[in-house]
């Protein structure tokens, strides 16, 4: 097993990473999945592209809530408008 992954992963570091959309934290923020090897990274607040780690992933974790209520207060506030 530990065989394969060290095969895919010097498959991309001579081809280059697949990266796929595998999570959207928010509109500027998401995650991404290599096909190959697995190899995950996001983007920062910053917009470069870094590895996920436990601290990108905490971050993120974060903004994805703090979307969320956004979008909360968001639609209370157009209902309270209406009504
Ligand atoms: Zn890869």
């Amino acid at each position: 097993m530990r065989k394969n992954y060290s095969l895919k992963a010097a498959c991309c570091s001579i081809i280059g990473h697949n990266y796929q959309i595998s999570h959207v934290v928010n509109t500027r923020v998401y995650e991404l999945c290599c096909s190959k090897c697995g190899k995950q990274m996001t983007n920062n607040i910053y917009g470069e592209l870094v590895p996920l780690n436990d601290r990108y992933s905490k971050i993120n974790q974060t903004l994805k809530e703090m979307a969320r209520k956004r979008l909360k207060a968001k639609a209370l506030l157009s209902y309270a408008q209406n009504v």
